[in-house]
């Protein structure tokens, strides 16, 4: 196994030790970490609190871009649909996972395949209810302000 897996799952290890879940990751650049994270929701009221985001956002710190273009992720587990957003949104070239969704939910951990099920619905049939509330004729356009502004 590659040592970059090896030290994402190390990571997961020593969180399940710590007494959280198992998800460790490392962001890699040029042969180089740059960033670790591990899963601190036993730690943080912050449902962001996943290994990858906590990697992706210290990188982003440290470099002081969200821009993270020629990095690759190391993830012990395959990321969930929030961190692979922030991936897309980072520009992430590519990710290596090592457990997949599937071994997540039978460990007891199925958020990320039911959210990953979910998405595949239709707007109107998914579980969290999305409604739209346009804007009134007489009210300031933020995305045409933006559109002027750019
Ligand atoms: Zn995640």
């Amino acid at each position: 196994m590659d040592h970059f897996m090896k030290r994402a799952i190390e990571l997961a290890i020593n969180n399940v030790k710590d007494g959280g879940q198992p998800f460790g990751a490392v962001l890699v650049k040029d042969q180089d970490i740059i960033a670790e994270g591990v899963n601190e929701l036993h730690k943080v009221h912050d449902v962001s609190g996943h290994a990858e985001m906590l990697a992706i956002r210290r990188a982003q710190e440290q470099l002081q871009t969200n821009d993270l273009a020629g990095f690759t992720i190391y993830a012990s587990g395959e990321p969930c649909p929030m961190c692979l957003t922030a991936m897309y949104f980072a520009g992430i070239d590519k990710v290596y996972y090592c457990q997949s969704i599937d071994d997540a939910f039978n460990a007891g951990l199925g958020k990320s395949k039911m959210i990953y099920e979910d998405l595949k619905n239709a707007r109107e049939d998914r579980g969290l209810n999305m409604v739209q509330i346009p804007l009134n004729r007489n009210q300031s356009n933020p995305m045409k302000l933006w559109k002027e502004n750019v």
